[in-house]
């Protein structure tokens, strides 16, 4: 299993990571789905608790491509990068074959909602058992059919209501976007009392993206590489993170590169 300055990363395709997921569907266990980026990989080094769950995951699915870059620096053999927001809907397609049943959790008002309109429009049959946004605000008027409610995630005294609501449907997938950590420490410390869920994953913005509340850069920005400045000009209250990802983690690269060699 590789390392990146100590957080597991898996080497694999997206199709190979959809068969795996297939797999984790179906073996009867609980697992844990992690997207670890640059900025994943930054907070995780003084974050014990969170590094701990990134390397307990079923499935990392390499997303960044600095993450690429840093690979290929250290001689890594990673085969390519998975977008946790583009794997969001192999998942929706996954879950239409099976017949597995989707919760989206997360994300501000009416977002996990209209991404659940959004999903079923190319996945007529996806079974969407709840969405509900992942910030305290008052409720308001969302789209039928989705069962949702306002409130549920981080604030205080959301967590109850929130496992009773999921554990009500029963749900076999749930997709958290509370953003990293929290997301990841979230699940880790709930997966347990939800019995139904076989697969549960942090999403970050991907509800933000699925949508249409954010825009991802344009393909050829991604291309480049060049994503982080596309999010500094539409977020720019974010230049924290992007410094980490883009100054930070590749500082961090060179200096375990010269240290080992
Ligand atoms: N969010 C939330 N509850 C919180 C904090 C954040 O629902 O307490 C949502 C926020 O609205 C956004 C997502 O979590 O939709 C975070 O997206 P981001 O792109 O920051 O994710 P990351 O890059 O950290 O994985």
């Amino acid at each position: 299993m590789p390392l990146i300055l100590g957080v597991k990363v898996d080497t694999i395709t997206r199709e190979q990571a959809i068969i795996r997921v297939e797999r984790l569907l179906k073996d009867g266990g609980q697992h844990i789905l992690t997207t670890p980026n640059p900025e994943f990989i930054v907070a995780a080094q003084n974050d014990a608790e969170f590094r701990n769950i990134l390397n307990r995951a079923s499935l990392a699915l390499p997303d960044g491509f600095g993450l690429m870059l840093a690979a290929k620096f250290l001689r890594l053999p990673f085969k390519e990068r998975i977008a946790g927001s583009d794997f969001v809907w192999d998942i929706a397609r996954l879950a239409v074959a099976g017949g597995y049943s989707v919760y989206l959790l997360g994300a501000g008002e009416g977002v996990a909602a209209a991404a659940a309109a959004k999903l079923k429009i190319k996945n007529v049959k996806l079974k969407i058992v709840g969405a509900e946004s992942g910030v305290l605000l008052t409720p308001s008027p969302l789209p039928a059919p989705y069962r949702t409610c306002s409130g549920a995630g981080m604030g205080e005294g959301g967590g109850e209501g929130v496992i009773k609501r999921i554990r009500d449907v029963a749900p076999d997938i749930l997709l958290v976007a509370f953003g990293h950590p929290k997301q990841e420490k979230w699940i880790a410390s709930h997966l347990a009392e939800l019995p139904s869920v076989k697969i549960a994953m942090g999403v970050g913005g991907a509800l933000d993206f699925i949508a249409g509340r954010v825009r991802r850069a344009p393909r050829l920005l991604r291309a480049l590489g060049l994503e982080w400045l596309w999010r500094l000009f539409l977020q720019p209250w974010r230049i924290v993170r992007i410094y980490r990802a883009v100054v930070l983690f590749p500082a961090l690269i060179a200096r375990s590169y010269l240290t080992k060699r």
